[in-house]
């Protein structure tokens, strides 16, 4: 299954590859793995500093020379995305892979204590700013062989949970989003997936869960062959589906 997959050393060689919130948890973790499997990685995030070493590490380990692109999804216009599309298709020609995986969880509260310029920034970040991402660099993806869109969702973006409002509204607009291309993509060699991570040791999740015991989660690189198998020729024919990168 995809949560075993092996992929080749070079299963990503000569692919380009975007991925959201490179600079730390899960994105880092993908980008350094994507790149460990020959792909070109374009890093985005808000954090120059936490770009720049994930840059570093890739270029110390021998990978690709990555490419950085700091930018703060809660202020982004559209006008931003569209300079963004223009600068990959000038520098790389297409985008192979796009891994939509930056978000903002918020503060956890009762729905009736949300407040109202929370709930926008994170339907900002975790919503509007990948629909504006998704729907400037669409020509880019267009102009790859196999283009890969991956989102990332959550257990609360498929069954809603107490307290977890806008998080878990979010959510489910993002695997709405991910439906809505790939049934309207269908046709073409787009495909448009999502992941699940599931319980995963990062920064968000310790301030989600602030008492566990985070030696007995998973680690970021426990449930990255989920992520190589969808940006791999390997899913090549897998489009509209929403897995879970763990098993449970
Ligand atoms: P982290 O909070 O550890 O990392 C998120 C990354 O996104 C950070 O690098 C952060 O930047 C970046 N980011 C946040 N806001 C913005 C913004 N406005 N503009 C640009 N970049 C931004 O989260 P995880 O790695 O845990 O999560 C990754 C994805 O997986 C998310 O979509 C999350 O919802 C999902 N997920 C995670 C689970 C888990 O258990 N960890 C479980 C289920 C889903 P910066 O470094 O500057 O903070």
């Amino acid at each position: 299954s995809h949560q075993t997959f092996t992929a080749p050393e070079n299963a990503l060689r000569d692919k380009v590859i975007l991925v959201t919130g490179a600079g730390d948890g899960i994105g880092k973790e993908a980008a350094i793995t994507f790149a460990r499997h020959g792909a070109t990685v374009i890093l985005l995030g808000r954090t120059v500093a936490k770009l720049e070493a994930v840059y570093d590490a890739i270029e110390q380990s021998g990978g690709p020379q990555p490419a950085i692109i700091p930018l703060d999804m809660k202020g982004a216009t559209e006008a931003n995305y569209r300079d963004m599309a223009a600068t990959i298709m000038d520098q790389f020609g297409r985008l192979d892979g796009l891994l939509h995986n930056a978000s903002l969880l918020g503060v956890l509260s009762p729905f009736g204590q949300i407040d109202l310029p929370t709930w926008q920034d994170i339907m900002q970040v975790n919503v509007t700013a990948q629909f504006m991402m998704t729907k400037a660099l669409l020509p880019v993806l267009m102009a790859a062989p196999q283009p890969s869109v991956v989102f990332t969702s959550s257990g609360v973006g498929r069954t809603g949970r107490a307290h977890w409002g806008p998080y878990a509204v979010s959510k489910f607009a993002t695997e709405g989003m991910a439906q809505v291309l790939a049934d309207e993509y269908e046709n073409s060699n787009l495909r448009v997936n999502v992941i699940n991570p599931g319980a995963t040791n990062t920064a968000m999740r310790s301030k989600a869960y602030p008492a566990e015991d985070k030696s007995l989660l998973k680690t970021a690189a426990d449930i990255m062959p989920t992520y190589l198998y969808l940006m791999s020729d390997a899913s090549s024919h897998i489009t509209g589906e929403s897995l879970d990168a763990q098993s449970r």
